[in-house]
């Protein structure tokens, strides 16, 4: 199965995409979460993107299309993949076209999750992960089952993002309704688009995505 997960930051899609590589054995590729290792490992890519992420801008199409295809010549991607967050501008969606053509591969979904910019900053302002086995949690939303201990990896290490700071919210949101949403007509025109419902609660959106695939067989 291939699919992308496409919607604003905040709406869900590391949520779902971790859930969906558990329940369907396909790997989740975050370019969010590739170029976070970049920065941490301190590489030429990392040192470029750096400002860039904390600006809450998004990073250059070039550097992104040739990490996404590095990212998919790899052997686990061969049974499927689930993209969340990429591709997120025009040119990204026309590469990432190229690239499956090049390979004979065929999306069997994208999939949208739609979510309000209040909600979306609620979502954000919450959210913290496992500094160890990366696990998202939400304050409110999805709190830890024991207060200050990962459900999946047993750590007491937890990290927020570096830009998912109030000031820089606004930015993201704003790079999303320009860049990204013009995205969305591309994917309507070829049919494979679908809208869910992503201001409902985690498993709500979870039976609602399910339910899409299970259509599309
Ligand atoms: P979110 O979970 O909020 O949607 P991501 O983790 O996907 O955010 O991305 C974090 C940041 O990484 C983005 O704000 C942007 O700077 C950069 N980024 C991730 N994917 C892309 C992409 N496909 N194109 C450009 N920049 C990207
Ligand atoms: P994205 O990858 O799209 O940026 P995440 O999956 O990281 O979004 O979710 C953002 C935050 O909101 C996280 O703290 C997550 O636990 C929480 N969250 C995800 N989906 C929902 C939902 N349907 N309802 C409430 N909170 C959610
Ligand atoms: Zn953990």
């Amino acid at each position: 199965m291939k699919l992308i997960l496409l919607g604003p930051p905040g709406a869900g899609k590391g949520t779902q995409a971790k859930r969906l590589q558990q329940q369907y054995g396909i790997i989740q590729i975050s370019t969010g979460d590739m170029l976070r290792a970049e920065v941490a490992a301190g590489t030429p890519i990392g040192n470029e993107a750096k400002a860039i992420m904390e600006a809450g801008q998004l990073v250059s199409d070039d550097i992104l299309v040739r990490m996404l295809g590095v990212r998919l010549d790899q052997p686990d991607a061969a049974n499927g993949f689930i993209l969340d967050g990429f591709p997120r501008t025009v040119p990204q969606a026309e590469a990432l076209d190229r690239m499956l053509a090049n390979k004979g591969l065929q999306l069997d979904g994208v999939i949208e999750l739609k979510v309000d910019n209040a909600t979306l900053t609620e979502r954000i302002a919450g959210r913290f992960s496992c500094a160890k086995c990366g696990a998202g949690y939400h304050d409110s939303f999805k709190p830890t089952a024991k207060s200050g201990v990962c459900d999946v990896c047993g750590s007491t290490e937890f990290v927020h993002r570096a830009d998912d700071k109030r000031e820089t919210v606004a930015a993201r949101l704003e790079a999303y309704h320009q860049q990204t949403a013009p995205i969305i007509p591309h994917y309507a025109s070829t049919g494979a688009l679908r809208s869910v419902d992503g201001m409902a609660d985690i498993a709500s959106v979870a039976a609602q995505i399910d339910a899409l695939l299970a259509q599309a067989g």
